[in-house]
């Protein structure tokens, strides 16, 4: 017998590493090289303001640059910053063991208010980002995510079945009814960073994975005739493009038939079903010779922001 098992299909899709949003300092680095170019360019009055009213119609900022530099969560006033101007939120600051130190840098030295941030968050109104399906909702930053969660106009979910005309949104509770009831699918409740088994049975599945916070997922088995593996895929009913946000790992060991092992960590698409079941989603397969009919899979999830 083998003393290494053969590993199969593992594929790591790792997610570069997130740039470090820029804090007050870099903001306000940014502004004074603006000003010294429009000053350098000279002009009279009537031109300066034309480009002051351009420049202000052209002004974006990444939003991410207002998120907590420990959570990253939307910062929201009352805001701290280290010596160096590393931004934390109060409820962050409430949590570190030593506030002496700089959560990011490592400084010494206590955090103070930052009272330029607590002004930008309450002086700037974002729009819902379900503007374009007629949202005219504006909001502060922070209270931007709790809007959406129940903004009427979110983009539309369908229903990867492709002969299903079912489209809801933006509740998951729509889907879950959905999925649960009109296709009597079966649902596995998970916690993150945990590991539970799917059963393999001997056809097709569509598994309903509900994550501790009410995220949905569906897990599919593809046992495709044709083909002498079985397929899994997880995907995350998700009705806006965002940012991926969940990686998860499969793995399936079988030591009856033959010494087999196999696992796989991918991050989780995540996609609205517009035209059905998004494309290469599949991230794991095991032979079909290795499978009996009291197989498993392990599924662990995590949620990759949290
Ligand atoms: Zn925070
Ligand atoms: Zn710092
Ligand atoms: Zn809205
Ligand atoms: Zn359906």
């Amino acid at each position: 017998m083998a003393a290494t098992p053969p590993q199969i299909a593992h594929r790591s899709y790792g997610r570069a590493q997130a740039a470090r949003p820029p804090g007050v300092q870099d903001l306000l680095r940014g502004e004074a090289k603006q000003r010294a170019a429009a000053a350098s360019r000279g002009g009279g009055n009537g031109r300066r303001h034309e480009e002051r009213c351009r420049r202000r119609h052209q002004r974006t900022l990444e939003l991410d640059v207002l998120d907590c530099a420990v959570c990253w969560q939307a910062l929201c006033p009352p805001v701290f910053q280290c010596a160096v101007g590393h931004l934390i939120c109060s409820s962050c600051l409430a949590k570190l063991p030593n506030r002496k130190k700089c959560y990011t840098c490592s400084r010494k030295g206590d955090y103070n208010r930052c009272y330029s941030m607590d002004k930008v968050l309450g002086s700037m109104q974002v729009p819902c980002s379900n503007a374009r399906y007629g949202c005219t909702v504006k909001t502060s930053y922070h209270q931007k995510q709790e809007h959406e969660a129940t903004c009427p106009h979110d983009e539309p979910c369908f229903c990867p079945v492709s002969c299903c005309g079912f489209s809801g949104g933006p509740a998951a509770a729509t889907h879950l009814r959905h999925f649960l009831t009109d296709h009597g699918w079966p649902s596995t409740e998970f916690s993150y960073g945990a590991s539970f088994d799917v059963a393999v049975r001997d056809e097709d599945e569509m598994r309903v994975l509900i994550g501790d916070d009410g995220h949905l997922f569906l897990l599919t088995v593809a046992l495709k005739p044709s083909s002498c593996v079985v397929d899994f895929s997880v995907v995350c009913v998700r009705p806006r493009d965002v940012e991926p946000k969940f990686r998860c790992i499969m793995a399936f060991g079988s030591w009856k038939n033959s010494n087999y092992y196999a696992r796989s960590e991918f991050q989780v698409t995540s996609t609205a079903f517009f035209g059905g079941m998004p494309p290469e989603c599949v991230m794991f397969s095991v032979p079909k010779l290795c499978l009996d009919k009291d197989s498993s899979i392990h599924v662990t999830m995590h949620n990759t922001l949290a």
